[in-house]
């Protein structure tokens, strides 16, 4: 059996699982025939890109793009493990060579431009690839004009490894999101736990809708960082979707099983 502190990296192999806020042990199965939900108190689970877009996205409709933007390692940096082979490492799980996914696919039949951070790679933290992946497809969905869909997976903001090129990826992303908005497109902001740092501070909240799962993580500088820096204790259940919606920054929040739906019904309210 393997247990859950927080979510690091997906669902943990073996037959049972141990969920984090309920302390249930439930057959791992059920939790995956439910998109990685507990069946016990609802505790949603980390979701991988690839597991995300077969759940949202309409089957075999999604069309990658960008998939030879590759990241590089222009600072020469160490800190516990040189950056270069850190990435190697995170590189040999399969299907990602950064913690951005990026196309175009279908929701419910609707077109859409679609993106996705991953957790797993590198805490889904905003490198440059992952802002010019993310960038590019706002560019995209500007010349295509289709409605934009991008769901947040990440721990840390700014890929510290990359120094202010990773920083500089916050301002990118969002004047490509700014250029969007005045050619009147759609973007559908979806977060899940964790959407934190430099995500979060950018394209993550910059939505015309901001749609959340239940119970996720959400803020800038985590509640420790908070206290070491500023020495205030924070409310309980700050930084949750549930706090955010009730303080305005949240639009609704939407259990994964409705995820779908939800997105396809905004998009019709919109183009109607
Ligand atoms: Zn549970």
């Amino acid at each position: 059996m393997a247990t859950v502190g927080r979510p690091k990296r997906g669902v943990p192999e073996g037959l049972w699982i141990r969920c984090p806020q309920c302390k249930a042990t439930i057959f791992r199965k059920e939790a995956e025939s439910r998109f990685n939900v507990c069946p016990e108190c609802n505790y949603h689970f980390y979701m991988p890109a690839r597991e995300r877009i077969r759940q949202l996205l309409d089957q075999d409709s999604f069309e990658e793009w960008f998939t030879d933007v590759r990241p590089k390692d222009p600072l020469g940096f160490n800190d516990r493990i040189p950056y270069a082979e850190r990435l190697q490492a995170e590189q040999a799980k399969p299907g990602m060579l950064d913690a951005a996914v990026v196309g175009r696919g279908y929701i419910r039949g609707r077109p859409v431009v679609f993106g996705v951070t991953d957790f797993a790679f590198m805490a889904g933290s905003m490198g440059s690839v992952v802002g010019e992946k993310l960038a590019r497809a706002v560019e995209e969905a500007s010349r295509l004009m289709l409605p934009l869909i991008f769901v947040s997976g990440s721990g840390g903001g700014a890929r510290m490894q990359e120094g202010i090129l990773s920083l500089m990826q916050m301002g990118k992303v969002s004047c490509a999101l700014g250029r969007y908005e005045q050619a009147g497109g759609l973007y559908i902001s979806v977060l899940t736990n964790p959407t934190m740092g430099g995500v979060a501070a950018s394209f993550a909240l910059q939505g015309d809708f901001t749609l959340a799962e239940p119970g996720a993580l959400i803020g800038f500088a985590g509640r420790r960082t908070i206290w070491y820096t500023v020495r205030l204790e924070l409310p309980e259940g700050f930084q949750t979707s549930e706090f955010l919606m009730q303080h305005g920054f949240v639009d609704r929040i939407v259990p994964r099983k409705d995820l779908r739906t939800e997105v396809a019904r905004i998009i019709d309210y919109c183009e109607h």
